[in-house]
């Protein structure tokens, strides 16, 4: 019996070590894909419920390592988070950001007419001024700061309220928007939702991905939406798959949808190409 608990704990630990290690190697090569700039962003559009419209386009982190292998953002931003790369990680998401859109802007002839959102993660605001981080972008790229928006999570005001309303203000002193990203998934105190200055609120991919099926999902989703306008912020629905739920949607009042039935995060490139097309088509 004894020997049998014993192979348990060393299997534990042998998983634990190869975990660690796995996560050490994935750490080391991170941090060179930042440095060499292997990192890529891409652009999911964000739509106009009633319209149809492009309005803005979220970027993500895309990573590639040297092998090939392809990783979520779901598995390295933690380890960047744990590591303390999400610093250098998420100033170089804010510049890649603003180096685009500027060059959409040339691409275009003048102002694309669109926005980029960029996500912020609770430990990188903890860690990095970011309003200076941003200001330094826009003044390098020729760009005002009211074609950013910045999502940030319920964390990030759980783990720091007074930090973050700070930084929060310096973000919209510089013109910038902001969003709570997957909203209704976190601890939300509602009375700092209501003090702090955010823009938008981003509901949560769970509550709309078998919401037609689903009365509760309905209602909460409902429930979201009133609150977000007694409270003067604009909604956005993610994870919207179908042209059912775009239509629910929009009937329900929600302001803007993102998701697959409109588009996957494209490339750069792409991501201007299908924002041209959709204005001729
Ligand atoms: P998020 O901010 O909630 O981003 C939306 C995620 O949902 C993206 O996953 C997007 O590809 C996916 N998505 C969009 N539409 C649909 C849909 O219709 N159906 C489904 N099933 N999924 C959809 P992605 O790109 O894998 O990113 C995962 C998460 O990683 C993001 O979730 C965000 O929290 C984080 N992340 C990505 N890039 C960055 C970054 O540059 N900085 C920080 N701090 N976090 C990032
Ligand atoms: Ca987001
Ligand atoms: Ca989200
Ligand atoms: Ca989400």
């Amino acid at each position: 019996k004894r020997a049998k608990s014993t192979g348990r704990v060393e299997a534990y630990q042998n998983s634990a070590f190869a975990l660690a290690r796995e996560q050490f190697a994935m750490e080391t090569s991170l941090r060179r894909a930042i440095e060499d700039r292997h990192l890529r962003l891409n652009y999911q559009p964000i739509c106009d419920l009633a319209t149809g419209a492009i309005t803005s386009f979220e970027a993500l982190s895309r990573w590639t390592d040297e092998q090939g292998q392809e990783f979520s953002p779901c598995d390295f931003i933690p380890v960047a988070e744990e590591s303390g790369l999400i610093v250098p990680l998420g100033r170089w998401a804010i510049d890649e950001a603003a180096r685009t859109l500027a060059g959409w802007d040339r691409l275009a002839g003048g102002n694309c007419g669109v926005q980029l959102a960029v996500n912020l993660s609770a430990i990188q605001l903890q860690r990095d001024a970011i309003a200076p981080v941003l200001q330094q972008a826009l003044s390098d790229h020729g760009l005002t700061g009211d074609r950013f928006t910045l999502e940030l999570t319920e964390s990030a005001i759980v783990s720091d309220p007074d930090g973050i309303t700070e930084t929060m203000h310096a973000l919209k002193a510089l013109g910038a928007r902001l969003a709570m990203d997957d909203f209704g998934t976190g601890y939300s105190n509602l009375a700092h939702l209501q003090k702090l200055p955010i823009d938008i609120l981003k509901i949560d991919r769970s509550f709309i991905t078998g919401m037609l099926a689903d009365r509760d999902k309905v209602a909460i989703v409902r429930a979201i939406l009133s609150l977000a306008q007694a409270l003067g912020m604009r909604t956005t629905a993610e994870g919207v798959e179908t042209v059912e739920l775009s239509q629910t949607l929009a009937a329900l009042g929600c302001n803007h949808g993102q998701g697959y039935i409109y588009a996957r995060p494209l490339e750069a490139d792409a991501a201007l190409a299908f924002l041209l097309h959709s204005r001729t088509s």
